[in-house]
């Protein structure tokens, strides 16, 4: 039943106005796209976008959001989030701005009043430390414990880059060199990022566990740093290690958690992440260009979530930019992603994955446009969207 409104999200054969006006009839929101599962919604077509049980998959993947970039230049898609849920459990990927209304929007949380969208929150993992990747962390982790009624689940595993050892370069080499943001800590990792999180919202923090009673929110969650022992040098310039095997991260039982490291240069460490469950894998890519420990990760995957840049965007969003702005932002934008003619062809045909699913999109591209991404890729390819539901095996 899930796979209907996947299937009319991306129906080539249907205008996106089509798509749009049939999904807003199901009560599914504006955002063009937008997908909730034909049987849930069709016998409650006035149901508010917030209601729960939308795909009764078992396994299932949510797009939360689905917007690329740190710019907030599109009413449809949100910062980008991808949540893999099984069993009633959840667990995100990255955490763009909007996340935390998706999460209640799409009823991942469940449909029990007496316990909040963070009930069954299993982990939280982080691919790298762009802002349109972690703007969010700091509202869930803040608001956790006021989001976590009713929990009996252990903490949150929080997993994400460590420490960054070397200052970002300076591009082009011959600018001035600009003062660096927090000497003390200018590559804070995941663990340095949410202690120095915890010092600047203090006095919310203190009055909350002095005046209120709240638990410190160290209960809650159990933030980590994705330990690199053993996996090779990061360049200078960003560039990863050949990975001989994946990086272990968690298992909880059910699912199993693996990453590697790809190659977002300049940054890293920037990972992806690989879900192992019962009902099938799913593997999602982070911010990449054409990676080879990639390729690997996601070897005969049933499910690829891929970043993608549309190369006619990125000249739309360079055009109106100062020459030393657009010529670095340019050259990071074509050196550290995935376009359309890449994803399809050079990472998920090669992989073998079965399903290619794009996300981080930029604004502005038609769905038609993405859909190149087919060529050269003999799986399914979906064109993601907020708050869409693809379900998992069964
Ligand atoms: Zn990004
Ligand atoms: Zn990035």
């Amino acid at each position: 039943m899930c796979d209907t409104s996947t299937r009319i999200a991306n129906d080539p054969a249907l205008p996106a106005a089509s798509r749009r006006r049939f999904l807003q009839a199901l009560g599914a929101g504006a955002a063009a796209g937008t997908a909730v599962t034909a049987g849930a919604a069709a016998p409650a077509a006035a149901a508010p976008a917030t209601s729960s049980g939308r795909c009764p998959a078992r396994t299932k993947i949510v797009l939360l959001g689905t917007g690329g970039g740190p710019q907030w230049n599109s009413p449809d898609r949100t910062g980008i989030c991808t949540a893999v849920v099984h069993d009633g459990r959840y667990y995100l990927v990255d955490l763009g701005w909007g996340a935390s209304h998706r999460i209640v929007q799409s009823g991942i949380g469940g449909s029990d009043a007496a316990r909040g969208p963070l009930s069954n929150l299993a982990g939280v993992f982080l691919t790298h430390m762009h802002s349109d990747h972690v703007a969010e962390w700091p509202a869930l982790y803040l608001m956790g414990y006021t989001n976590a009624t009713g929990r009996t689940l252990p903490p949150v595993e929080v997993f994400g880059p460590g420490d960054r050892a070397v200052p970002p370069r300076v591009f082009p080499p011959e600018r001035p060199e600009p003062e660096l943001v927090g000497p003390d800590a200018p590559g804070a990792g995941t663990a340095a990022m949410t202690d120095l999180l915890r010092r600047a919202f203090a006095s919310d923090l203190n009055d909350r566990t002095r005046d209120q009673g709240q638990p410190d929110l160290s209960t809650l969650f159990s933030v980590n740093d994705i330990d690199l022992t053993g996996t090779g040098e990061i360049g200078a310039d960003g560039v990863p290690p050949r990975l001989t095997r994946p990086i272990p991260v968690w298992e909880d039982g059910q699912v199993r958690v693996t990453a590697t490291l790809v190659d977002h240069r300049p940054t890293a460490p920037a990972f992806a992440f690989r879900f192992d469950t019962p009902d099938g894998s799913i593997v999602v890519s982070g911010d990449t260009t054409v990676s080879e420990n990639l390729v690997d990760l996601a070897k005969d995957a049933d499910y690829l979530v891929h970043e993608c840049i549309d190369p006619e965007a990125v000249e739309r969003i360079v055009a109106p930019l100062p020459a030393e702005i657009a010529t670095p932002l340019r050259e990071h934008l074509f050196a550290s992603h995935t376009t359309i003619e890449q994803v399809g062809r050079d990472v998920a045909e090669r992989a073998g994955a079965r399903n290619l699913v794009l996300t981080h999109l930029s604004a502005g591209t038609s769905d038609a446009t993405w859909r190149r991404a087919r060529r050269g890729y003999s799986g399914r390819l979906v064109v993601g969207a907020d708050l869409m539901e693809i379900p998992v095996g069964g």
